[in-house]
């Protein structure tokens, strides 16, 4: 979310909304309504009049399922947004007056116990949060406090190591929480962790590795357990003792259904916890995530608060109080009703459709795949040298005319020379869909390489004929 700062009145701002079915025709009204834009307005309006002209503003913000730059669920089927309509007024935290929504979440957690392996799930121990980003700080603070109860010198400086291809996320915990924040940076085609390179960066002061399931610059999936069983090498070497946080903000919704023989979860034994967006691939609206530890050790006791004022006692673990259950109770749904072949259904929908555009915009002579779209169901693709009077910027401006949102960008640090286009495929993008998409990326490059034979286009366009 951008950091807003207030600003002063625009002096050119009418007196007079433009619909004129709610202004011209009822005179009164329109000559007293004023759009507030930076201070509230003395008088209250109708709510007809404010919903519409609220509707009429949004109209500039692009179409959520055409935005195929975001991993955040777009689509939930009807019966779910009535359920979740039904349950905006429950306060989450409220888990003595909502003791059924508290349940529900409470089975939530059991099932990703399951799902997810935990060696013993009565003693698996997680908590919803509004997403990952909460649920990467707990999981961050769990591994500094573990730090800190075993290093006495409070003069020593607790590092976490990961790849430079982290969620900003990992990068705020770090500068929130005055952890060194040890990134590795990319390096050639190796655009994410390895168990080399982590284990190279790691030493007493560690307070874990973060693992991600997968990458959100490629859609790649970081090896788990081989860093897992570099770091036992380490620790059986007698050098420290690492636990691996696994970031499956994603991916820890994707792999339990398609990739069941990849084993990156609580069946190796360094794996500490584990988060993931349910509003991600676990295919509900924003904002839910969870996070969970596999077994009581890994959560130090003092990070649990036990709340007792809303009546009843409840240990909670969170960064936020107050939080609407509706999000929640629609993970519950989703559970419900998809069950294993249900996911295992729509995850494979989407894989195959990234697969195949994949294929389709690889086998285009302008374009070089960085990523298959065969880990997360997301590939990135970057112009090859054969491409000289456009670029990735460009080929996102053109197809945003056609209201498609595909955002080009840079690579971090090492490899900032690479500029990609990423695709996200998820639930409700179809084959259809996809096939449209194609259509217009053909039109929009064919478009580009005749306007570059044309007259030089002048203006800030950042690149040269
Ligand atoms: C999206 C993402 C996050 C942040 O998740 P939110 O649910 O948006 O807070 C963290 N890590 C990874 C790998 C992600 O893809």
């Amino acid at each position: 979310m951008a950091l807003h700062r207030g600003s002063v009145p625009d002096p050119s701002s009418t007196a007079r909304g433009s619909n004129p079915v709610l202004t011209e025709a009822n005179p009164g009204l329109g000559l007293s309504l004023v759009l507030p834009k930076s201070r509230l307005a003395e008088d209250p309006v109708p709510p007809d009049v404010a919903a519409e002209l609220i509707r009429d503003e949004l109209l500039l913000d692009g179409s959520a399922r055409l935005n195929l730059a975001t991993f955040v669920t777009t689509w939930m089927e009807p019966q779910a947004r009535e359920l979740m309509a039904e349950c905006v007024d429950k306060n989450m935290i409220d888990k003595d007056e909502y003791p059924q929504t508290a349940e529900l979440e409470r089975r939530c957690i059991s099932m990703l116990a399951d799902l997810w392996h935990a060696p013993d799930p009565e003693d698996a121990a997680g908590c919803s949060t509004t997403g990952s980003s909460e649920a990467c700080m707990l999981a961050g603070l769990a591994l500094l406090r573990r730090w800190r109860s075993r290093v006495e010198d409070r003069t020593r400086r607790p590092n976490l190591v990961m790849g430079a291809n982290v969620q900003v996320c990992w990068e705020k915990f770090c500068r929130y929480w005055d952890v060194e924040p040890r990134t590795v940076p990319m390096e050639g085609d190796r655009f994410h962790l390895d168990a080399a390179t982590a284990v190279a960066q790691c030493d007493e002061d560690t307070i874990g590795v973060v693992a991600i399931l997968g990458s959100t610059f490629d859609g790649s999936y970081e090896p788990v357990a081989e860093i897992c069983a570099a770091l036992d090498d380490l620790a059986a070497g007698g050098g420290p003792d690492v636990q691996v946080h696994v970031d499956g903000a994603s991916g820890a919704m994707v792999a339990p259904f398609l990739d069941t023989d990849l084993v990156w979860d609580f069946r190796l034994d360094r794996v500490a916890s584990i988060n993931t967006s349910g509003h991600k691939y676990g295919l509900v609206y924003p904002g839910v995530g969870w996070v969970l530890w596999r077994d009581s050790q890994a959560l130090p006791e003092e990070l649990v608060f036990n709340v007792n004022y809303l009546g009843g006692n409840m240990p909670t673990f969170a960064l936020n109080f107050s939080r609407p259950g509706a999000e929640v109770v629609a993970q519950y749904y989703t559970f419900f009703r998809l069950g294993r072949a249900g996911f295992r259904a729509v995850q494979q929908g989407s894989r195959d459709v990234a697969m195949f555009l994949a294929g389709e915009i690889g086998a285009m002579t302008q374009f070089r795949l960085l990523s298959h779209g065969d880990q997360l169901p997301v590939f990135a693709f970057t112009t090859t040298d054969a491409v000289t009077s456009w670029d990735v910027f460009a080929l996102s401006r053109a197809l945003r005319e056609r209201g498609w949102q595909v955002p080009a960008y840079t690579f971090p640090e090492n490899r900032e020379d690479l500029s990609v286009i990423r695709i996200v495929c998820r639930n409700g993008f179809g084959h259809d869909l996809a096939a449209l998409l194609l259509t217009d990326l053909r039109a929009a490059v064919d478009q580009l390489e005749e306007q570059a034979h044309a007259v030089p286009l002048s203006g800030p366009s950042g690149f040269h004929h």
